[in-house]
């Protein structure tokens, strides 16, 4: 065997280059970020007709003398110090090895000025080696990067030719203006210009400076905060009326960030197979915001994949996000509405304990799409954006009972996390939350199925595959249109079951309990299973007894309760409430009972 010998600085650089640089596109994309980090509001691109010499100029903070040769060492950056920082990333680059990389595989040179050095510095990089000299230039920076893989031959012969290249850096470059209107980006090859942005901070005006102006007619825009889970969603997406025959324009920004998320991808798909023929594509450009430890950036150095604490709630928030902005839309069709309105109104969580919920439009911190707003489309004539009160109401309207004016009920509080007291006229009431809770999902289910002949369900993206037996695996085959009418969906293979849908209150619940609830269920007579299905759904749904619950939860809870048409008993048939008069307590204490 060969002698074990360490491997040259520049070797292990290019093999870790092999990593983030695949391609010129990859340059492109790792300068242009680096130069948006560096706060700059005015970058160019010029690429050489082969591809493979790309200069990027920017106007941002520019580096420090003292920085520079440092810059181009492996891991390092300004960007994170601590491995907390890791968990907390906001800027797009971050593990300092884009540069380093560079200067393994290509001839690189950097002009550079901060406003603080009187003079500008220049750093000549080859083979992994750094020189530095000074020069004369403005507060900036200019990258060039030539001769790209000039000594890995391999590399080299896999470059496609340049036309294809070309066409790489120019879709990273829409990616990249798209997701920052309020930078001014030029793209140009051979005195070509072939993308051109004012950075004007309207993602309107970018989209129609990349793409063009007749595209923005059909483009609506979609806007969700969900407070309790610190999601919030904004963007531009196709109406219905448009379509595309490749996926190319789709655009997906995770906390600021440009990546490839199979996740939001395949709500978008799940929203669009409906409303546009197969094969055909929207435009999406959506930016989702969550918090920094609730998504993981650092899955791959390219930067590209994230991987979520909660897929499952992500997708949901996705997928009725910008379903609920579709449903909004009605190109002048009154009865087209009514029928949106009432999809609305059935895909919507009735639960205000469940966990999905839609509040009403927040600001997030996302500045790229801050400049987009709904009256802005208000004056073109392809479609009618349903006002923002409308639009409200559709959202939170429950699904079934109608709520009528409840008193805020006095509560005194709650008895071993399971009894909610209250005082009232009667004397002093006991309310068990459970079966409180029960009663009232029970009613509005039932409601759901009498008006809408479905109860309101929610998607699951991923789940748990769940062993059963042949028989039971039968069963659920066996009623799937039936289970479907009830929420519940269900993939077989084999012998295991994995979700794809549950009812909507059930949100909250681990889902892997539900399954065998279900196989229980199905073990009954024909005649019996609607009631069976809607009380152990209403039962899986319900708060639990020994959940402690909030003052607002209390009173939320007993209004709700308030608002059913039985509410002496659970669907089980076990009493709800029970009260004590005043004056048998003022008789038991020996009172004069007034
Ligand atoms: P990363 O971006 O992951 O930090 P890079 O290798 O891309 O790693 O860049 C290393 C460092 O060089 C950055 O952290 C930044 O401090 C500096 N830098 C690179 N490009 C620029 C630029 N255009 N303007 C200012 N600083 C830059
Ligand atoms: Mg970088």
């Amino acid at each position: 065997m060969a002698k074990i010998k360490r491997l040259d600085k520049n070797l292990i650089s290019q093999i870790a280059a092999g990593e983030v640089i695949e391609r010129p596109a990859s340059v492109v994309k790792e300068l242009v970020e680096n130069s948006i980090d560096a706060g700059a509001s005015k970058i160019s691109v010029n690429i050489s007709s082969d591809s493979r010499d790309i200069r990027v100029a920017d106007n941002g903070s520019g580096i420090g003398k003292d920085d520079l040769e440092l810059t181009f060492t492996r891991h390092a950056t300004s960007k994170i110090s601590s491995q907390e920082d890791l968990w907390n990333i906001n800027s797009l680059g971050f593990r300092g090895e884009a540069l380093a990389s560079m200067i393994s595989i290509a001839k690189v040179t950097c002009i550079t000025k901060t406003a603080e050095d009187e003079n500008g510095s220049k750093a000549q990089c080859k083979e992994s080696e750094v020189k530095i000299s000074s020069v004369g230039c403005s507060v900036g920076t200019t990258m060039e990067v030539n001769e790209l893989f000039y000594n890995t031959p391999v590399r080299l012969k896999f470059l496609k030719n340049p036309k294809t290249e070309l066409a790489h850096i120019q879709e990273i470059m829409q990616t990249i203006a798209i997701s920052h209107p309020e930078i001014s980006f030029e793209l140009t090859s051979s005195n070509a210009v072939l993308l051109k942005t004012t950075g004007s901070s309207n993602i309107e005006v970018a989209i129609s400076e990349v793409y063009s102006p007749s595209l923005v007619k059909d483009l609506m825009t979609v806007e969700n905060t969900d407070n309790s889970a610190n999601m919030s969603l904004q963007g531009i997406i196709s109406t219905p009326v448009f379509s595309r025959s490749n996926r190319k324009a789709m655009y997906f920004f995770v906390n600021g960030r440009s990546v490839k998320c199979p996740v939001v991808l395949k709500a978008v798909d799940n929203v669009y197979k409906d409303l546009i023929p197969v094969g055909k594509f929207p435009f999406v450009a959506v930016s989702l915001n969550l918090k920094p430890d609730e998504v993981d950036v650092n899955v791959h150095p390219s930067k590209k994949e994230v991987r979520y604490t909660n897929t499952n709630m992500v997708y949901n928030f996705v997928y009725f996000s910008i379903k609920n902005a579709l449903n909004n839309f009605a190109p002048n069709n009154q009865d087209l509405e009514v029928s949106f309105e009432r999809k609305a109104q059935l895909e919507e969580p009735s639960d205000k304990f469940s966990e999905i919920q839609h509040h009403p439009s927040g600001k997030t911190d996302f500045s790229s799409f801050r400049a987009a707003s709904v009256s802005s489309f208000a004056s073109e004539p392809s479609f009618r954006p349903v006002s923002q009160e409308k639009f409200l109401q559709t959202k939170f309207l429950e699904p079934s009972i109608k709520t009528v004016d409840v008193e805020t009920p006095d509560i005194i509080g709650q008895f071993r996390n399971t009894y909610i007291l209250i005082e009232n006229e009667a004397g002093l009431e006991i309310i068990d939350q459970h079966i409180a809770h029960e009663r009232y999902i029970y009613e509005n289910l039932k409601e759901s199925l009498k008006n809408n002949g479905s109860v309101p369900s929610q998607l699951f993206f991923t789940s748990n595959k769940i062993v059963l037996e042949p028989s039971e695996i039968a069963l659920i085959e066996e009623n799937a249109q039936v289970l479907e009418k009830f929420g519940y969906k269900f993939e077989i293979d084999e012998n295991t079951v994995s979700i794809k849908q549950l009812p909507a209150v059930t949100a909250q619940n681990n889902p892997d309990n539900v399954v065998g609830a279900v196989v229980e269920c199905l073990h009954t007579n024909f005649d019996k299973l609607e009631d069976k299905m809607l009380i152990m759904t209403s039962c899986k749904a319900a708060i639990k007894a020994g959940q402690k619950l909030s003052l607002w939860e209390m009173q939320d809870l007993i209004k709700k309760y308030r608002t059913t048409q039985n509410p002496q008993t659970c669907p089980h048939g076990r009493v709800i409430s029970h009260i004590i008069p005043e004056k048998d307590l003022a008789k038991f204490f020996g009172r004069q009972v007034t």
